[in-house]
């Protein structure tokens, strides 16, 4: 039987307070938001917290917009469907609202927020992938004030984050779009499950068949979601051909280090990555993948 042990939950209304409070019970308390992820661990009792700090009412947190020059604001509360759903994530960054609609299953899109979902920092996830290939950044906020990080450098390790133990995440920053097309593409192990086992996402400046710039992130299958360098500069520069993919794609498949578990053996996803890779660069220059 699981039984949540007793905890205090406290409500704070802005920023200042949270980290406040967050400072006051330290390693006593937790963070909720939408608690899909945090109400398992409670109950598995992999943490016990004797206060829950729910940042739902932080108003700062809250809110998606649009500016021409800084680009995509998502505050941190806002949830996997209201990314999906938004009009302007779905014409300026049609990516970002695909991937969110495919997040786990309709409960999790409309309970989990995005914030959450970076904060837990679980590797089978697909937000910080989509996210990293649109070189977006994380806005980290306590009483001492905000600082911004890259998601490469928020995400250290396996549900390890950068987060000083007073600190929020209140916004995701996300620059204009600089490529002509975007993917993130998920691969299940079986269709009954929900979490990826590897994902990719690719932004890509076209010039007819021609790779002018690209961002290539291989996620899930890995303890972080990473760009492979190696991949992109092959690509870089090159005209595309189903022969460039299929060797864009070893050198990805090649480079990256990915986990072993009972879900799919290194060697077998670096396979899947491989395949994904090859299909996803010919789907984006229009080619039949052989
Ligand atoms: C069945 C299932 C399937 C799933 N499938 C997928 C999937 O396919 N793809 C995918 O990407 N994800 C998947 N997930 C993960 C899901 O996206 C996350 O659980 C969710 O986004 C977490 O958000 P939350 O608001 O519920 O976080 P919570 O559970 O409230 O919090 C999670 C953690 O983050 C901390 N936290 C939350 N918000 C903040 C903040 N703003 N600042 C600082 N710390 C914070 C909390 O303290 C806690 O440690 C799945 C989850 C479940 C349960």
């Amino acid at each position: 039987v699981y039984v949540v042990r007793d905890f205090e939950f406290l409500e704070p209304t802005s920023v200042h307070d949270a980290s406040a409070m967050l400072a006051e019970y330290g390693d006593e308390c937790r963070i909720i938001a939408g608690g899909t992820a945090l109400v398992l661990a409670l109950r598995q009792r992999m943490v016990n917290p004797t206060h829950l700090i729910s940042i739902g009412q932080i108003e700062r947190a809250r809110g998606i917009t649009y500016d021409k020059k800084v680009g995509l604001r998502i505050g941190a509360l806002t949830l996997h469907a209201e990314v999906a759903a938004s009009p302007v994530i779905r014409k300026g960054y049609p990516m970002l609202a695909d991937m969110a609609a495919r997040v786990a299953d309709p409960q999790v899109r409309n309970q989990g927020t995005i914030g959450g979902n970076l904060c837990y920092a679980d590797p089978a996830t697909d937000p910080p992938s989509s996210l990293m290939a649109n070189d977006a950044r994380l806005v980290l906020a306590s009483k001492r004030g905000e600082r911004i990080l890259t998601i490469e450098e928020f995400l250290v390790d396996y549900y390890t984050t950068a987060l000083e133990p007073d600190e929020i995440v209140t916004e995701i920053q996300v620059p204009p779009v600089n490529y002509t097309v975007g993917r993130h593409v998920r691969h299940l192990r079986t269709a009954a499950e929900h979490r990826p086992m590897i994902n990719v996402a690719v932004t890509v400046k076209q010039n007819g068949r021609q790779c002018d710039d690209v961002r290539l992130v291989v996620g899930a299958t890995t303890p972080v979601p990473a760009r492979v360098k190696t991949g992109e500069d092959f690509l870089r520069g090159k005209a595309v051909t189903v022969d460039v993919a299929a060797e864009a794609a070893q050198i990805v498949a090649t480079s990256i280090r990915p986990i072993s578990d009972m879900r799919g053996s290194e060697s077998y996803r670096r396979r899947v990555v491989a395949t994904v890779v090859r299909r996803t660069i010919c789907e984006m220059f229009g080619l039949e993948p052989s």
